[in-house]
């Protein structure tokens, strides 16, 4: 399965993580700018928080060619998903791209 061509998990759902995970955080590296508050101690991604959902950081089309802008910055639920695993495939499923 090849994310760069796919997108999908970046653009299905909330991706909320632990405040401090954002640069304003000692270690944080997520850049605050591109996040939004979830309640007193999560943020998410920009974009991720209302329908139709899609990350600010997600460049391209889904399903094409994409690419997330702050790669090495982006948190640990961006990390945690992977490919073929079961949110990849209800991502993908919601794009109506195949498993594979
Ligand atoms: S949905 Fe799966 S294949 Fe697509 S970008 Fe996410 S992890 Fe990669
Ligand atoms: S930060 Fe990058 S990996 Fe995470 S949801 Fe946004 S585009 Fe996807």
């Amino acid at each position: 399965m090849d994310c760069q061509a796919c997108g999908a998990c970046c653009a299905v759902f909330r991706v909320s993580f632990y405040w401090a995970e954002a640069d304003d955080a000692p270690g944080g590296t997520v850049p605050v700018d591109l996040t939004r508050p979830v309640g007193p101690l999560h943020r998410c991604m920009a974009g991720t928080e209302a329908k139709p959902v899609r990350c600010v950081a997600l460049a391209g089309e889904v399903g094409q060619q994409v690419g997330c802008g702050i790669y090495e910055q982006r948190s640990s639920t961006c990390r945690s998903v992977m490919p073929g695993d079961a949110q990849c495939l209800k991502a993908r499923a919601a794009w109506g791209l195949t498993p594979e």
